[in-house]
């Protein structure tokens, strides 16, 4: 049978191209709705057909403007409509698209934009300010589109080569037919936040977004059906999404996009005006979300499900969602190198008839592999380690949607074996439950043995005087590292650092109790809402624990 070529299927050989999913849903749900707060400070409504109508306009503005394929196309922007027609108009055409965080530091964002060699970059108005410092450095690009109508454009600017985005639309037709190509051409360029050394990119491809955007709307991942109203929180600066412009719309449900706003009040107030039924986005948002409801005794009339992930959701927060909002918490794990969805949390039939508090520790976990990701846990030799949910390991993950090198071969060879490193250190269980016990830099390692920080955060975090806490390893002279804990109190609240570590009691191994609690005003949070645990531990290196 081995010498044998195989019978060949004869089914069509349809390339997955991201064009694809917008114009599908144009075409089954086009009156399904997008509503984006914008900048301009109202709300925007329109559909899915207008949508398409509008991103085949930008296609062909683009073409008038002489971008090829391959080339890369930048954003600076908030989640809106204008963005996601550049989504579509961007990759649809054959181009790249490159979403930019406008969170990072000028310096950094100028590298990227010469790193990536991007040729023109599309912006929201509020951020002319910085595209003026930072346009002279951007050697490649040739131009710069102000997302706005002509009423925004400022009357005398510095910035050469200045556009404005509905202009540039209205001179063009919407009869563009989206180009067939190979789905393994790139199609968007997200670089990972670089907390050391520079930022390196991932070159996503049509063929990986496509399989993502299907397997995350499945019912054990996110579960969007054509009844929902998405709102991507989290922004579309940040892995796109996770993937949500993509699997919204073929699964032909509302989308709701907050724009700049996102604080507490807006996000509510949107989300109970446009009846969002389902949301995604990282800890630290949600923290203003629910301080907000809870103030203002609130509850949500329509919200019954979210996505928390991007770094651990503390089982407070979780049970905060679920316990007192009715709200169903779905604890998602991935990374910029993974497009990014890798796990979800989720029970199994079996699990159905635990008492509550065994079902939370289940939800808790980061998750189950998604279909199209496999996972194991290895040694320091690379040993495969058991799936007992207490052996912990390095996590490596391999798959169609995750990253096989970075952009311009940064980095080197970065797959071992064929799979990937993620820097996360996991347990997996018999059930194939993955959970995460620290990233592998942010582990404490105290006389040899390691202690995991998420285990003492969300301990703390369980303390109700605690609004944010975290913790590190701080030099020690005989331990080499021992964890302090900084912690954020509650408004109000005048919990002790006596009272803190009272609070610890049987939950740990006694050696784990952390060595000293220190109390701050706020902890530093980087552009993707992550609290920046190398700040900290800069900040408290010279500490001195008490003996
Ligand atoms: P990024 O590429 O910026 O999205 O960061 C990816 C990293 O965030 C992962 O490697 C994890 O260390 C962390 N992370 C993401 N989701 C979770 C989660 N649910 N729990 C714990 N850590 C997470």
């Amino acid at each position: 049978m081995s010498n044998q070529a195989p019978l060949m299927g004869q089914m069509m050989n349809q390339p997955l191209l991201i064009s694809g999913i917008l114009e599908f849903a144009a075409r089954h749900y086009a009156n399904s709705e997008i509503v984006s707060q914008r900048v301009e400070g109202d709300l925007h409504r329109y559909t899915f057909r207008e949508c398409h109508q509008r991103a085949r306009q930008l296609a062909n503005a683009l073409q008038a403007l002489g971008v090829h394929m391959g080339e890369r196309i930048a954003t600076l922007a908030w989640n809106g409509y204008r963005h996601l027609e550049a989504y579509y108009a961007v990759s649809g055409s054959g181009a790249v698209l490159h979403t930019i965080n406008p969170r990072l530091h000028p310096e950094q964002l100028a590298y990227i934009c010469n790193h990536a060699e991007d040729q023109f970059l599309l912006f929201d108005f509020c951020f002319l300010p910085l595209i003026e410092a930072i346009a002279p450095h951007c050697k490649t690009v040739k131009g710069w589109i102000l997302l706005g109508a002509a009423d925004r454009m400022p009357a005398d600017s510095k910035i050469p080569n200045l556009m404005c985005y509905e202009d540039l639309l209205a001179a063009q037709s919407a009869d563009y037919a989206w180009p067939q190509f190979d789905e393994s051409a790139a199609a968007t360029l997200c670089y990972t936040s670089g907390t050391t050394g520079n930022p390196k990119g991932a070159l996503y491809s049509h063929r990986s977004t496509v399989l993502h955007a299907y397997a995350s709307a499945l019912p054990n991942v996110l579960n969007v059906s054509s009844r929902d109203a998405v709102m991507p929180v989290v922004p579309m600066f940040h892995v796109n999404a996770w993937g949500l412009p993509y699997s919204v719309p073929l699964s032909g449900a509302k989308m709701v996009f907050p724009g700049a706003a996102l604080d507490g009040k807006s996000v509510y107030e949107l989300m109970e005006k446009e009846k969002v039924t389902f949301s995604a986005g990282v800890p630290t948002v949600w923290l203003g979300l629910i301080n907000y409801a809870v103030q203002n005794k609130l509850k949500f009339s329509s919200f019954v499900r979210t996505v928390i992930g991007g770094s651990a959701c503390p089982p407070a927060m979780m049970n905060t969602l679920i316990d007192d909002f009715g709200v169903e918490v779905i604890h998602g794990w991935g990374m910029t190198e993974m497009s990014p969805l890798g796990t979800t949390g989720g029970l199994l039939s079996k699990h159905m008839e635990l008492p509550k508090a065994e079902q939370r520790k289940i939800l808790q976990k980061q998750g189950h592999a998604i279909y199209g990701v496999d996972m194991k846990i290895v040694d320091e030799l690379g040993e495969e380690l058991p799936w007992d949910g207490a052996t912990s390991g390095s996590l490596l993950v391999k798959g169609p949607w995750i990253i096989a090198s970075y952009f311009k071969g940064e980095g080197g060879d970065v797959l071992e074996d064929g799979w990937f490193p993620t820097g996360d250190v996991a347990t997996i269980d018999p059930d194939g439950f993955m959970q995460i016990t620290d990233r592998a830099k942010d582990v404490i390692k105290s006389g040899g043995e390691w202690i995991g920080t998420i285990d003492l955060e969300n301990i703390a975090m369980s303390h109700p005087g605690v609004m944010q806490a975290a913790c590190i390893g701080v030099p020690h002279p005989k331990w080499d590292e021992r964890p302090l804990l900084v912690v954020v109190r509650r408004a109000g609240s005048t919990v002790t650092r006596e009272e803190l570590l009272a609070h610890f009691d049987g939950k740990i191994a006694k050696w784990w109790l952390p060595d000293d609690v220190v109390f701050a005003e706020n902890l530093p949070v980087g552009g993707t809402g992550k609290i920046q645990k190398n700040k900290l531990r800069e900040q408290y290196s010279d500490y001195q624990l008490p003996s």
